[in-house]
């Protein structure tokens, strides 16, 4: 993307702050939303929730939301004992459809390396401490495989409808590095 962005600049066919608008919409506002309506939907319906768990692929099409990098989901999800996170540690494997473009630290070096070999220490810069006897799954994304982390659904959420549920889910907690 960045290498994309600097020929068009250089000739002068967009302007970067342009860019960047439309990146940012991508990568926190649009994308991460469809993926915020599967976890609600989740959370408020258990045969939804067992379809998403079985398989996944198929029941994010049943919202309609599909396409490339998204054509082998995998939903793996949060409880009490266990937290999981995702990464792809050879590039940037990532699930377009449901969370929209990666964002840069997805996809830098020092992410993709450390969330394997210290998990624990990654979350805890994301402002995630997690009690010692919580096992973390890290799930390595390839172009084979994509992940949807569905996280814990908040205490005292009851009364919610789908649509506020949704809006408390943010793009980082679907990656595992948040709770929420
Ligand atoms: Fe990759």
């Amino acid at each position: 993307m960045k290498a994309l962005e600097s020929v068009l600049v250089e000739k002068g066919l967009v302007d970067s702050a342009a860019l960047d608008a439309i990146v940012d919409y991508y990568e926190n506002r649009v994308g991460p939303r469809n993926g915020a309506r599967v976890v609600a939907r989740a959370w408020t319906d258990p045969d939804y929730r067992a379809r998403l768990m079985n398989d996944a692929t198929a029941a994010i099409a049943e919202l309609d939301f599909n396409g490339r990098q998204g054509e082998h989901m995998v939903a793996v999800e949060n409880g009490p004992r266990v937290h999981n996170l995702v990464v792809c540690t050879l590039c940037s494997c990532y699930p377009w459809p449901v969370l929209g473009l990666p964002p840069v630290w997805y996809k830098s070096a020092p992410y993709r390396s450390r969330a394997v070999i210290d998990p624990r220490g990654v979350l805890a810069e994301f402002g995630t401490v997690l009690p010692d006897d919580t096992e973390i799954r890290v799930w390595d994304s390839t172009a084979e495989v994509r992940y949807l982390v569905i996280p814990e659904r908040p205490a005292g959420t009851g009364n919610l409808t789908e649509d506020e549920l949704a809006a408390l889910v943010s793009r980082d907690s679907m990656i595992g590095t948040t709770l929420i």
